[in-house]
């Protein structure tokens, strides 16, 4: 008679960590853990799963199995262990540890970002319009998402998406392109929140940063005060005695950009930047898109080798020979050395911006890597897992389990607030519950909501959103999701530091979590005689419930929390309201909302920690 309790067969568990992919089935899993299929159906059944030997299991399971059978596993998504075999088989494992030291220098790659309307639009034309590399046909610039200019013979190359946005989605994909930020502030408006954000996602991929004052021309213009907030931020100017190369420009009126382009070149020195334009080429994806005559387009920047007309090119699961090659200025080219973008035609799909883009060393090897990578993608998104791969998922309850393994741990934080002060606050509360063995780093501070840019940051840096008095949208709360970004929100420093204390003592208590049941935008108020304001609102997302918990929050920070004390459509009180209706909101206690506040409605519920 079959024993009713699983009992751990004798056959040795394989040593050290056993990597396992995603959504692996029983069939799959017992193998690699020298176990049958049966042995893992049946200790799934025991705690009460019900899986077929085929059937994909969950992480949990998986690592349920593992632990009852005492091996260590090492989750990877579909794909994941086979792109290391695709890459060899590609000779691109041999691009990754190439010594350039003896390569010839290549132009610098240069992203420019900034905070909105400080003129880093206006800064890319002015370049490109003042510098257009002469071209034989005397070709119109084109935007392909990258361009070159020369001055006195050397030649730089700027990427044409300004903001972090791109710069960052990138990254999250594991591709760098950039070597050098210049980093735009308007002379007249000084650093503001993207400023800073654009230093921290700088500083978190180690890119050096060239600061242009803009707007110099502006009558209230002040560079000395820019300074001395750039100063603030770690960002000390050489004539302070600090690292940073500051210039002042005006893009508007041509003023300073020579100065700017060669103290780009100062830095490109300094890193001393090379690539060996022997040899096939490697390349990144920086945009692309299906054209209607042209089929499926791809601009890519080469980074190494000569990337030329005919070679067999692989970018993700798109496969092709370079049919042509079309420069920046719209000019068919034959080839295209280090620090070039060109558009490339000729690719059998659109491939994703952030893919690397190799020269295979022929056709066969190119379209056997592109097959296997469809394959491996389709996999991918049936698991569910191909959004999740390019999120990390740090977990504040994680933390123990890091200090417990040994090594000193880091708790990476992105920290935003609603004002300075409580960002200062914060922070330095945070800061006197470091230990020898738990080390906080902060990869961005910053004020105001908690945006998508912050999310990516967070993602690729590994961090943990903190939230103060601010709150993510629920555009931003999906992205998060999707990114297995873990983002924490407060309204008391206390209750974080409590937190984040117990998390390092392995002891977080079960979390409350909130849950946002409705969201209304404020249209107009109303004042009523005897009564007070009404909100005269309309129902975005979920039901607004009388009764609930509400708070108000104005582009993004929380004005207000409370509950909702009268609900009304039209004349009539009700209880609930639905997401695409209007409704008037009474705010007995809280007067001072505005059109365009959004109240957010939320129930409170208990998630037990695992
Ligand atoms: P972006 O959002 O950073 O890309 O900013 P834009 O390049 O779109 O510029 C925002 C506004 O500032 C536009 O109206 C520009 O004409 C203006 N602007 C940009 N550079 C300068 C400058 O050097 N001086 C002045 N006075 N205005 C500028």
């Amino acid at each position: 008679m079959d024993s009713p309790s699983y009992t751990p067969q004798d056959a040795p568990v394989p040593e050290g960590v056993v990597v396992v992919e995603r959504a692996s089935s029983a069939q799959e899993l017992a193998p690699k853990l020298n176990r049958t299929a049966a042995d893992v159906i049946r200790f799934l059944l025991e705690q009460g799963e019900m899986v077929t030997a085929t059937q994909s299991l969950s992480d949990d399971m998986i690592e349920l199995f593992a632990a009852e059978v005492g091996a260590q596993v090492h989750m990877v998504d579909p794909g994941e262990e086979q792109e290391v075999e695709l890459r060899k088989r590609l000779g691109a494992d041999l691009f990754d540890d190439e010594d350039d030291d003896d390569a010839p220098l290549r132009p610098p790659v240069i992203t420019v970002m900034g905070h909105v309307d400080h003129g880093k639009t206006k800064l890319l034309d002015r370049i490109r319009s003042s510098h257009v590399v002469e071209g034989e046909a005397g070709g119109i610039t084109q935007h392909i998402g990258a361009y070159q200019v020369s001055l006195d013979g050397r030649m730089l190359t700027f990427i044409d998406t300004p903001g972090h946005e791109a710069f960052t989605a990138m990254r999250a994909r594991g591709a760098d392109a950039t070597d050098i930020v210049v980093l735009v502030v308007a002379a007249d408006d000084g650093v503001m929140p993207q400023t800073i954000e654009a230093i921290s996602h700088a500083r978190a991929a180690d890119v050096p940063i060239v600061v242009a004052i803009n707007k110099i021309d502006r009558e209230n213009a002040d560079p000395t005060r820019v300074l001395t907030q750039l100063a603030e931020h770690g960002l000390v100017p050489e004539s302070w005695g600090g690292d940073v190369i500051v210039n002042e420009i005006s893009a508007l009126e041509n003023i300073g950009i020579d100065e700017l382009l060669e103290s780009l070149f100062v830095v490109a020195d300094v890193e001393d930047l090379r690539s060996s334009p022997e040899g096939r080429a490697r390349g990144v994806v920086l945009e692309s898109n299906l054209d209607v005559g042209r089929g499926p387009i791809a601009t890519v920047l080469v980074q190494r080798g000569t990337l030329r007309v005919g070679d067999p090119g692989v970018a993700g699961a798109a496969v092709g020979r370079v049919r042509a090659l079309v420069n920046d200025r719209g000019e068919t080219v034959d080839e295209a050395p280090p620090s070039t973008p060109v558009v490339v035609l000729g690719l059998s799909e659109v491939p994703q911006a952030g893919d690397e883009f190799i020269v295979a060393p022929d056709e066969k090897i190119a379209k056997s890597v592109a097959q296997q990578r469809g394959h491996w993608h389709r996999v991918a998104s049936i698991a569910g897992t191909a959004a999740a791969a390019a999120g990390s998922g740090a977990k504040l309850e994680d933390l123990f389990a890091q200090i417990q393994a040994g090594e000193a741990a880091t708790l990476n934080l992105l920290v935003k607030a609603d004002v300075t002060g409580s960002l200062g606050a914060v922070v330095e509360s945070l800061k006197k519950l470091e230990r020898d063995d738990v080390k906080l780093a902060f990869v961005h501070k910053g004020v105001g909501a908690i945006t998508e840019g912050d999310i990516q940051l967070a993602a690729t840096t590994g961090s943990i959103v903190i939230g103060f008095n601010v709150r993510p949208d629920r555009r931003v709360r999906d992205i998060a999701v999707e990114q297995e970004v873990e983002i924490r929100t407060y309204e008391i420093i206390y209750k974080l530091l409590e937190d984040v204390e117990s998390a390092m003592l392995g002891m977080l208590a079960p979390e409350i979590e909130e849950v946002v049941t409705g969201e209304a935008e404020v249209r107009e108020i109303f004042r009523v005689p005897r009564v007070g304001a009404i909100a005269g609102c309309l129902v975005q997302s979920g039901t607004i419930t009388r009764g609930s918990k509400v708070r108000f929050l104005r582009d993004g920070t929380i004005i207000w929390k409370g509950e909702i004390s009268s609900l009304k459509r039209f004349a009539d009180d009700v209880t609930e309201v639905r997401s695409g209706y209007e409704c008037g909101i009474g705010l007995s206690d809280f007067q001072d909302l505005k059109a365009g506040d959004v109240i957010e409605t939320f129930d409170e519920r208990v998630i037990e920690r695992t």
